[in-house]
């Protein structure tokens, strides 16, 4: 029982097991195989929960397939995609602080510490340039706050073109921090067919009213 019933790549398992995780956590039980389904979540989650691992884990197991399918393809010379997709950011977290962007991240990197995949970080209050340039190398992954990333995509940093995961992590904190107009302008960049995966603490009009707006047949998960 434990991680294994959940069908997680190995690549994925094998670093729970040195990480001495040995049973998911409640919310990790309900949403990574609603998110390995391919369903939009909206989940009520505090921290402590373990609500990081319980979307990192089915976004990086799912882009690991992709990886191997994408590599499969250029090996049977199938390829229609430019190595620019390739390298096309296929999973974006909204996280209200730098704090918890940093938190995140650092849960991605170690995560996928037996994969290929990249995870990068932008947020506010430094140098541009530097994450520009990481985003030009190719990542997979980006964890983000609202206002950097946009000056990100301002100036042409990346594109989100293909974007397949949106996550937003505490999103009643991003509401409260007053973000509404910065994810209203992110999202308009996104691609309409995604999964979008929303955490929150607490849930009020305001973010019903957003969750509607972004979400696609929620399934709601409480825990
Ligand atoms: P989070 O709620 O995502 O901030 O996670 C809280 C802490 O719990 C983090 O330090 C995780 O590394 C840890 N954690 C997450 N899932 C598990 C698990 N299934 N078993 C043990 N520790 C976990």
């Amino acid at each position: 029982q434990g991680f294994s019933a959940l069908s997680l790549r190995s690549e994925l398992l094998q670093v729970l097991i040195d990480l001495g995780y040995s049973q998911p956590t409640p919310i990790q039980i309900q949403a990574i195989p609603a998110i390995l389904a391919g369903e939009d979540i909206m989940a009520g989650a505090q921290t402590g929960s373990g609500k990081t691992a319980a979307f990192a884990l089915p976004i990086l197991h799912k882009l690991i397939l992709h990886k191997l399918c994408l590599q499969e393809q250029s090996d049977q010379k199938l390829e229609t995609q430019s190595s620019a997709d390739k390298s096309a950011i296929r999973a974006l977290v909204l996280t209200p602080t730098r704090e918890l962007a940093l938190q995140v991240h650092g849960s991605f990197v170690k995560y996928a510490k037996q994969t290929q995949l990249k995870s990068a970080l932008v947020y506010g209050g430094v140098s541009i340039d530097a994450q520009a340039q990481i985003l030009a190398s190719g990542v997979d992954i980006l964890v983000a706050t609202p206002g950097r990333l946009l000056d990100h995509l301002r100036r042409g940093s990346m594109s989100l073109s293909l974007l397949e995961f949106l996550v937003f992590d505490e999103a009643d904190r991003m509401l409260d921090m007053g973000f509404k107009d910065e994810i209203d302008a992110i999202v308009k960049q996104l691609p309409k067919t995604r999964q979008t995966l929303l955490f929150s603490a607490t849930f009020d009009e305001s973010l019903y009213g957003l969750s509607q707006s972004l979400l696609r047949d929620p399934k709601l998960i409480e825990v």
